[in-house]
């Protein structure tokens, strides 16, 4: 069966609860569909603490009154996990796992998953100490030794921001050579609350109800170690939600959709907004901000292509 609406919105994070809101708002008949839990990653953070006139509040929360917001102007949410998309004449078709979905315009905001290490202990402990997020977490861990995972620009760009909170700040690599550009490498090593150990993975995040250390291990000697710290921050690359595309639009190197500044694709009638796009800065207020945009930009498309 096929559902037809004005816009259809692909994820269910900031990026589309924003996009839903200014669509719905538009009057425009919108749908947005979600394949798991209405707020993406912001929906597994604890404390959301630098969205503009909302001092503190839990992820979940945030994500629920945001979706709340968008529904009382009629947006509608339907979870169900989309599988292709699809051109038919001037529309969009967006195929799921149950009905096809048909919008004169289409909003991705798929978002992105964190590269997670695969180790014991670290999808227990997430949100209770071990994050992908310092510029979200780093405050909770004042005054205490944290671990850093990674080489990459994050690792040290967001390690240098937990130093800001943490009495010392382990950065985990494994190999003896950064891949981050020498910039941060130099201001990172200027650091003095900042210690790198190379050559070295961690095998296991330790702790009951909260991070209590890590299990490391040398990928030269196989020497074993543990290292006591509060919380393990893990920056080994992202990737965006962008698999159901399938070569549809054009994106970089890491698969994020190339967009310009109004959120639209090469394709007529086609956004992307959030952190699936490139160059997002990745947090819940860009996001947001990249929604509306999108929005806007859909609305005045659909007015233009249709005729109305
Ligand atoms: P990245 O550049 O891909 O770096 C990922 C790091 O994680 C690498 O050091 C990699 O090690 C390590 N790693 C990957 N898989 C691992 C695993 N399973 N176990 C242990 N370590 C692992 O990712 P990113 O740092 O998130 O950066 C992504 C992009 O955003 C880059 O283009 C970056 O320049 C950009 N960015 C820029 C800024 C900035 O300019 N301020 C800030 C953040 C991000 P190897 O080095 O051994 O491969």
């Amino acid at each position: 069966m096929a559902q037809e609406f004005d816009i259809v919105i692909i994820g269910g994070g900031p990026g589309g609860l924003a996009a839903g809101l200014y669509a719905a708002r538009a009057r425009r008949h919108t749908v947005l569909l979600e394949k798991g839990v209405i707020g993406g990653q912001i929906s597994l953070t604890d404390i959301v603490e630098n969205y503009p006139g909302i001092e503190s509040i839990n992820g979940f929360d945030l994500a629920q009154a945001m979706l709340k917001h968008a529904e009382n102007y009629g947006l509608e949410a339907h979870y169900v996990e989309v599988a292709g998309l699809e051109r038919a004449g001037q529309k969009w078709v967006v195929r799921t796992n149950q009905d096809d979905y048909i919008g004169k315009a289409v909003i991705l905001t798929a978002g992105a998953d964190y590269n997670r290490l695969g180790v014991p202990g670290e999808e227990r402990l997430t949100g209770r100490g071990v994050s992908y997020c310092a510029t979200c977490d780093a405050a909770f861990f004042k005054d205490q030794e944290v671990a850093v995972v990674g080489g990459g620009d994050s690792a040290l760009d967001e390690g240098m921001f937990t130093s800001r909170y943490a009495s010392k700040v382990y950065v985990v690599h494994r190999r003896d050579q950064l891949r981050a550009s020498r910039v941060l490498q130099e201001r990172a090593f200027a650091n003095p609350k900042m210690e790198f150990t190379w050559n070295t993975v961690v095998t296991e995040v330790l702790g009951e109800n909260e991070v209590a250390g890590a299990r490391l291990r040398n990928t030269i000697t196989g020497e074993e170690s543990t290292l006591e710290v509060k919380a393990v921050f893990i920056f080994i690359g992202q990737h965006p939600n962008t698999d159901f595309l399938k070569g549809l639009v054009s994106t970089d190197e890491g698969g994020h959709v190339l967009v310009n500044d109004w959120m639209e694709t090469e394709l007529p009638g086609l956004f992307a907004a959030g952190d699936v796009r490139q160059n997002s800065a990745r947090q819940v207020v860009s996001s947001a901000g990249d929604g509306a945009t999108a929005a806007i930009a859909a609305d005045h498309y659909i007015s233009n292509t249709f005729r109305e």
